[in-house]
């Protein structure tokens, strides 16, 4: 599985897991004590573990333990999180110059990651691109561009969506708990939707046309013209890695054409690889006419990009557009290094085996457990959701039981999904075989005695 990969780019950890202490350690109980002095409770933490280093897959904390990485800082260091060409790249640009802000002087790497990105993402058509640093600004820009190109002020987003934290992008989120709570007013004009959740679909909607017929109703109740976009996750996030029925993404598709609404995919959590093909979209056969990526786009330094339709990007007056930080030198090097990486595509496929082997490993609890409802996603982009076998009643009992013994076992594991019931995996992309056998182990065996 590695044989490319480690040529691309060996690890400078030891790629084997490795218990010190018992998790968290003694250093990072202490650690963990000064920050509760410190820093803001409004941040949650899903394992309370100080790092030092981190590379390929694996974690390595200030007690010496040596922990799987199944998460990946959230989908984004794919390619390691000491990923040396990245590394070289920024080292190089930090000795240059840092910062000067693309709208005071300008900087050619910034042209190359917007080339590199309108050639690279789905659609046959002339592109321009505008850089950001977070995906929730990513999102924000879309929706100022949809609507200075279209006039209208509605933005159809749907259930179990997840778009981000700032203020506009809270109210596209669907989950109220912990995203939402005593944080409104909401924002105006944005209407939701059902989604197409196989395993869960919306009340009278078990079919994908049924969902479809629903979202045009919605569309039809708010006046479709008032619409300037739909927003859509090809495989919702943090709602809980639900992959849509199939057809539902090109139904959209066809729904955005016929009332001239921008279609806007946010592939922050799914492009770049993860789902094993660039991006998620290509699964569907659709093109967006904006395409968000953020997340793995500099495998870590923060960087975001809205990408489409050259008469859309070009939409808002000179100088509508635009950030201090937008697109900065050292985060567009690091993207640069993640795109030469993905060149010869040994990622691609890597992310495809890490599927082949987790299915091969977790698929059996379907049968085996009374509380696996499914195994499911694509590529390195994996979840497994917990419910009572028959009534499918979420069970976040046992997603947080589970997680919690992985990570006392050294296998640093997320959760996520609507009722909290869903366990994530986003393994580095860059993972070897058998540190992602030994980490699926641990997860597999945990099931078993959780569900015993
Ligand atoms: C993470 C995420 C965002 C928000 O990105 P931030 O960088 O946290 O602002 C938006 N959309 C999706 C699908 C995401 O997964």
């Amino acid at each position: 599985m590695t044989e490319t990969l480690a040529a691309i780019d060996a690890p400078t950890l030891p790629q084997t897991r490795h218990l010190a202490t018992s998790i968290p350690g003694p250093r990072s109980a202490a650690l963990h004590e000064q920050r509760v002095q410190q820093v803001s409770s409004g941040f949650g933490m899903t394992l309370p573990v100080f790092v030092n280093r981190a590379d390929g897959g694996i974690i390595e904390d200030v007690d010496g333990n040596r922990l799987i990485d199944f998460a990946s800082g959230i989908a984004v260091t794919s390619l390691g999180a000491a990923n040396r060409r990245v590394a070289e790249r920024v080292a190089k640009q930090l000795e240059d110059f840092t910062h000067t802000c693309f709208m005071v002087t300008e900087y050619e790497s910034l042209t190359q990651v917007c080339g590199w990105l309108n050639q690279h993402t789905p659609g046959d058509f002339e592109k321009r691109t505008a850089l950001f640093s977070t995906g929730a600004e990513a999102v924000e820009n879309a929706v100022k561009i949809a609507r200075a190109a279209t006039g209208r002020a509605n933005v159809l987003v749907f259930d179990e969506a997840y778009h981000g934290r700032s203020l506009l992008t809270m109210g596209m989120t669907a989950k109220v708990n912990p995203y939402k709570l005593n944080f409104g007013p909401m924002p105006e004009h944005i209407v939701r939707a059902a989604s197409a959740n196989p395993l869960r679909p919306a009340a009278g909607a078990a079919t994908v046309e049924a969902v479809l017929a629903s979202v045009e109703q919605t569309l039809v109740e708010h006046g479709p013209q008032s619409f300037a976009a739909m927003v859509i996750e090809p495989i919702q996030g943090e709602g809980g890695f639900v992959v849509p029925m199939a057809g539902f993404i090109p139904g959209l598709r066809k729904l955005a054409d016929k009332h001239g609404i921008v279609l806007v995919i946010d592939e922050i959590q799914t492009g770049m690889g993860r789902t094993g093909k660039l991006f998620a979209s290509e699964h569907e056969g659709v093109a967006g006419d904006l395409i968000l990526t953020a997340k793995a786009l500099a495998n870590g330094v923060p960087l975001s990009a809205v990408t489409g339709r050259k008469e859309l990007m070009n939409a808002p007056h000179a100088g509508g557009l635009g950030g201090t930080y937008a697109g900065n030198p050292l985060a567009c090097e690091a993207a640069l290094a993640v795109f030469e990486q993905f060149e010869d595509g040994a990622l691609l496929e890597n992310a495809q085996l890490i599927e082949r082997v987790a299915r091969e490993i977790l698929e059996p609890l379907v049968r085996q457990t009374s509380v696996v409802a499914e195994v499911r996603g694509r590529g390195a982009m994996l979840a497994i959701e917990f419910a009572d076998a028959g009534s499918l009643a979420p069970r976040p009992d046992v997603a947080a039981a589970v997680s919690k013994a992985c990570h006392g076992a050294g296998v640093l594991t997320l959760t996520c999904g609507t009722h909290g019931n869903v366990l994530r995996l986003l393994p580095p992309l860059v993972i070897g075989e058998e540190l992602l056998r030994d980490g699926l182990g641990v997860l597999a065996q945990q099931i078993r005695s959780a569900a015993s």
